[in-house]
């Protein structure tokens, strides 16, 4: 089956974790069927919306690599809603009403005072044709509702199961703004029918929207998507992760140093039935994803698990992918010297310091004199190269003998001459790329 989705975000702000996680969900869910992910820029509200937003979103979903097939942007779309908006008042399913603000929040207390559900009474229906033209004449603007119809909206929702939603529990939902302006709603419905959107999967707070975009999609003669609605990550505490998106933008992790995939794995594994896991081929990240493996129950964003999560994308990136991302920091590494090193690296940026290893100098340690002297008979007893992933054996098994050393005594001093710290990869692998000359060279240093 070929599939159509889209990701639909205001740009009144920059990406951050939860809403590109609906990206990466949508993305995902086109690479495993086959199909188009749209970029729908729901920019309706002209005050809050940025064209720097917009240009920020396309840029770091560029750099996540979930490139769009297409991209819209609703402010160019405004005549094919008002068509929409045209029908609907023909079929009598779009009333203006005159309320205030005021007069709507006085409504709403007296219904909650009287326990009943604060639900838009209609009262603009009533109104006689004499009455509405005097509260246009008083300068009132309406704004617009749609009559919703009677009874409930059920939907099998690829995540939560089947969904039942009483209409009669909502009120009529405002269409368009006394300011003649578009709320998300019929703009939304309009371009899923005129996208062939067949999927739309979002965040659970869109479950009640929902079955009012149901019901539109219907009275406008359009066969409804299969909607999917995840749960919404929350902050590490349980707390709505809204509240905390100052850092936690997609931009900001970049800025950290986190790779692209890391972003993506973690948005595509958070939350499902299995572990958060690591991913550099997307073919078999899709491979591994299902709507239906995403949990009803929100997960929660912990930092320190996609720090973690971006040492196992380094772990496993390859050197072509790595070598280009190196060269951009200003690090120069070769693949075996990559490879060799890969598992010691938080952030790419930190094979800095392996570069130095590996190329430069490195601060001699202060060693006691017995280390000194056996730092030294290491220097003399340096195999000749050729060298290779064997050499470090055969060199410290010599010195064993030589130095009637053993496990930490044995090893600790080179590698703290060879490399300036205690902990790193495998010397077998690192000393051959170190060289004979370089290692030979800082030995002696550390002897003097
Ligand atoms: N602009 C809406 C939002 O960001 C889109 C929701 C949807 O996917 O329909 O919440």
């Amino acid at each position: 089956m070929s599939v159509t989705v889209r990701f639909a975000p205001s740009p009144t702000g920059h990406l951050h974790i939860g809403n590109v996680r609906t990206a990466v969900l949508n993305w995902l869910f086109t690479r495993k069927h086959v199909g188009r992910f749209i970029l729908r820029l729901d920019d309706t509200d002209a005050e809050r919306s940025r064209e720097e937003y917009a240009q920020a979103i396309i840029e770091d979903l560029e750099w996540l690599g979930l490139q769009p097939d297409a991209v819209f942007r609703q402010s160019e779309r405004l005549e094919l809603y008002e068509q929409a908006a045209e029908q609907l008042k023909q079929a009598g399913l779009l009333y203006p009403c005159y309320e205030t603000e005021q007069e709507l929040a006085l409504k709403r207390k007296a219904q909650l005072m009287a326990g009943r559900p604060p639900v838009y009474d209609r009262a603009a229906l009533r109104l006689t044709e004499a009455a509405r033209k005097a509260l246009e004449e008083a300068g009132r603007k309406p704004h617009w509702r749609f009559m919703l119809p009677e009874g409930a909206i059920t939907w099998e929702d690829a995540v939560r199961g089947p969904v039942e939603i009483d209409l009669s529990t909502l009120s009529d939902p405002v269409l368009i703004r006394a300011d003649g302006s578009f709320l998300y709603t019929l703009p939304s419905v309009v371009d899923d029918k005129e996208m062939g959107i067949t999927h739309v999967i979002r965040g659970d707070d869109h479950v009640v929207n929902t079955a009012v975009q149901i019901a539109l999609t219907r009275v406008l003669g359009g066969v409804p998507p299969q909607f999917a609605h995840h749960a919404l990550l929350r902050a590490k505490d349980g707390g709505p992760l809204s509240k905390r998106l100052g850092s936690l933008g997609v931009r900001d992790f970049r800025e950290k140093g986190l790779e692209p995939e890391t972003i993506v794995s973690y948005c595509a594994t958070v939350g499902t039935s299995g572990p958060v896991k690591a991913f550099i081929d997307m073919d078999a990240l899709a491979a591994d994803f299902a709507l239906e493996r995403l949990s009803r129950a929100p997960a929660r964003f912990d930092e320190d698990e996609l720090l973690a999560l971006n040492a196992d994308v380094l772990h496993a990136l390859p050197c072509e992918k790595a070598l280009p991302r190196l060269e951009k920091l200003g690090i120069s590494l070769s693949c075996e010297e990559w490879e060799a090193i890969r598992a010691n690296v938080g952030l790419l940026r930190e094979a800095a310091d392996w570069e130095q290893v590996l190329h430069g100098e490195i601060a001699p340690p202060e060693l006691d004199e017995e280390d000194r002297a056996y730092v030294r008979l290491a220097a003399e007893l340096l195999p000749d190269e050729p060298w290779d992933d064997t050499t470090w054996k055969a060199w410290t098994n010599a010195l064993k003998q030589a130095s009637g050393r053993k496990g930490k005594a044995l090893f600790m001093p080179l590698r703290l001459v060879l490399t300036g710290r205690a902990h790193g990869p495998e010397m077998s692998k690192l000393l051959p790329l170190i060289g004979r000359e370089r290692a030979k060279a800082r030995l002696e240093k550390a002897a003097d």
